[in-house]
């Protein structure tokens, strides 16, 4: 079918939407893809949803190439389930929770472990209807803090889940490389630059996690890599490689001295190399931050982390390590209840003698030695010796990691990038079969525990993600993999002849089975081709002055190459160059 630019329910804009930040958000509003609806809520229009329906295709041939059988659950969802693996309360603000005109609870799925579980549950009972895998591309619900640019972080958005189900590890690990492929495939067709990283498996429990990330400047998540090991992990999941423990034998008693105004890190170091006779640094002091935390459903709970006084705490690192617990500073009026919290003072020592649970990072080994809050205003303490003078109740991995630290494998540097999580692939292991005891019966005759795992694709955030790495100044680039259409052919001639041709070459490209935009518009060739370039499409003809001549002009929207094509094999030759993937 030939869609025409006259009849098509599109309206491009001239300028940038007011709230708009990022590239991605800006050129699909622009271009009439989506429209917003509400935070976080957009509208897919004619071209958007085309685009949504390509890259929902490319997942399900993937994942129907892997034996993955697709199912669809409501999204609307009774609460019993979520009760049962504790996730109605875990998940916290982010799920969205209603009742029916009977008061019964309902949410609206974030995700749906719990009913693959059960469904599985309710219809398989022996080994030999496993491996199974199951998925679906279906809407999801978060009530995101911070909904962000447009489609790129909804809180309606598309997601393919899907689930495996084994009686045996490894049949887990089998089902969880296979999905690994799946995805590399998916990607690799769908033209997006991504990474694979070490991730932390966060609310859904389980061991192995890996994360997909696509390479953007805007990304929200942050991830190293050593390029002589090839390591890369989400600075969520970095473990800090731990120095060895130094003697304690030796070392100087702990010396309390006066140190008026010196609240902060950079005001202690400046006291310190005045006052010690030696070179003092950040690195050297431990900054000790106080929290609140608490657990789903619990109550507010002190905690104290203490870190290098040269690293920043990295909120969401301290987010992966607390999680499902939520967390905040301490602020006035938290200080004004603990009298033994001396603000901008605080050492190890007040907060273990009051019991307060205290963690530090992992570089606080026995037999550093630190220079540290003496938990009195004006005064810290000079030698205070980890292992010694203080035993914290643990380490946590909240301190920011920073380019150039030690790769935890030991084999260079780190380098950091930033990006955007386009699929996570976890091997949940038994929490969910435990939550709901599925148990098979097993080749022996005995019962087995299900092993599960599960894998998900952020299909509708893929739109922007794709956009954002193939734009330029001027517009979307589409690869042929995802592009609304395959050609754009814009009628760029008031003559009739020319008309009629285009026409005919449209139905030709048409004939040969190729998606065709016409530009059939009465506007000007200058509106039409801005309108050409901000769209997007692959491939651009232009029947314009050439046809006088007997020549059309083929563009190739992400080369920018041009090209004359004579008008008598005009189809046959543009579809030849339609043949071959613009992209890679
Ligand atoms: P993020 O860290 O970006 O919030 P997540 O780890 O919560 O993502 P998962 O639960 O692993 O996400 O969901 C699977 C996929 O769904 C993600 O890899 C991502 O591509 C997509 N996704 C998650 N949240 C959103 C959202 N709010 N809007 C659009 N896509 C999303
Ligand atoms: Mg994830």
């Amino acid at each position: 079918m030939i869609t025409r630019m006259s009849e098509l329910f599109l309206r491009t804009l001239r300028d940038d939407p007011a709230d708009a930040e990022v590239p991605s958000h800006k050129l699909l509003i622009r271009a009439g893809y989506v429209r917003p609806v509400g935070p976080g809520l957009y509208s897919w229009l004619p071209l958007g949803l085309r685009v949504l329906r390509n890259i929902e295709a490319v997942v399900r041939a993937e994942m129907n190439a892997i034996g993955g059988q697709e199912i669809l659950f409501p999204a609307l969802l009774p609460r019993g389930p979520y009760e049962a693996t504790n996730r109605w309360t875990e998940y916290g603000d982010a799920l969205f929770r209603l009742q029916d005109r009977r008061s019964n609870d309902y949410l609206l799925g974030p995700t749906h472990e719990e009913f693959f579980t059960l469904t599985v549950k309710g219809e398989y009972s022996s080994y030999k209807d496993f491996p199974l895998r199951l998925y679906q591309i279906q809407t999801k619900y978060r009530d995101e803090a911070r909904p962000r640019a447009g489609i790129l972080r909804g809180r309606e958005f598309l997601m393919k889940d899907s689930y495996s189900f084994d009686v045996d590890d490894d049949g887990l690990k089998k089902a969880y490389h296979a999905h690994r492929e799946a995805y590399q495939r998916i990607f690799g067709r769908l033209g997006v630059r991504y990474v694979i990283v070490s991730a932390v498996s966060g609310a859904m429990g389980g061991s192995a996690s890996e994360e997909f990330l696509a390479e953007s400047e805007i990304g929200e998540d942050t991830y190293v890599r050593c390029l002589e090991s090839g390591y890369a992990a989400n600075v969520e999941a970095v473990i800090t490689a731990v120095p060895d423990a130094l003697p304690i034998e030796g070392q100087p008693e702990a010396k309390v001295y006066d140190t008026p105004d010196t609240p902060t890190i950079a005001t202690l170091v400046d006291w310190a190399n005045s006052a010690l006779e030696r070179t003092v640094t950040a690195a050297d002091t431990l900054k000790n931050v106080m929290l609140k935390v608490r657990e789903p459903g619990g109550e507010w709970e002190l905690l104290g982390v203490g870190v290098p006084g040269d690293r920043e705490v990295d909120d969401k690192r301290l987010g992966a390590a607390l999680e499902p617990a939520e967390y905040a500073l301490l602020d006035d009026a938290d200080f004004a209840k603990y009298p033994f919290l001396a603000k901008g003072y605080i050492g190890p020592k007040a907060l273990l003698a009051n019991g307060v649970r205290y963690l530090v990072d992992p570089r606080v080994v026995d037999g550093t030695s630190w220079i540290t809050g003496a938990d009195e205003p004006g005064k810290h303490v000079v030698g205070l010796v980890a292992g010694r003078d203080f035993v914290p109740d643990g380490t946590i991995e909240a301190a920011e990691v920073r380019e150039g630290d030690p790769s935890p494998d030991g084999a260079g540097p780190l380098v950091a990038a930033r990006g955007i999580e386009i699929g996570h692939v976890f091997q949940l292991g038994r929490k969910y079969a435990d939550a709901f005891e599925v148990d098979v019966l097993g080749e022996d005759g005995k019962p087995v525990r299900l092993t599960m795992g599960s894998y998900g694709v952020g299909v509708s955030r893929l739109v922007a993600v794709i956009a954002e790495q193939h734009h330029d100044e001027i517009g979307l680039r589409w690869p042929s993999s995802v592009a609304p259409f395959d050609v754009h052919v814009v009628i760029a001639n008031k003559d009739s002849a020319a008309r009629a041709g285009a026409e005919e070459l449209a139905a030709d490209l048409d004939r040969l089975g190729h998606e065709v935009l016409l530009d059939d518009r009465q506007a000007s060739p200058g509106v039409k081709f801005k309108d050409a370039e901000l769209l997007g499409m692959p491939w651009i003809v232009v029947v314009g002055r050439g046809w006088a001549d007997g020549v059309v002009e083929l563009r190739n929207r992400f080369t920018g190459e041009t090209r004359e094509i004579p008008v008598d094999a005009a189809a046959a030759d543009i579809a030849a160059a339609l043949a071959s993937p613009n992209v890679r």
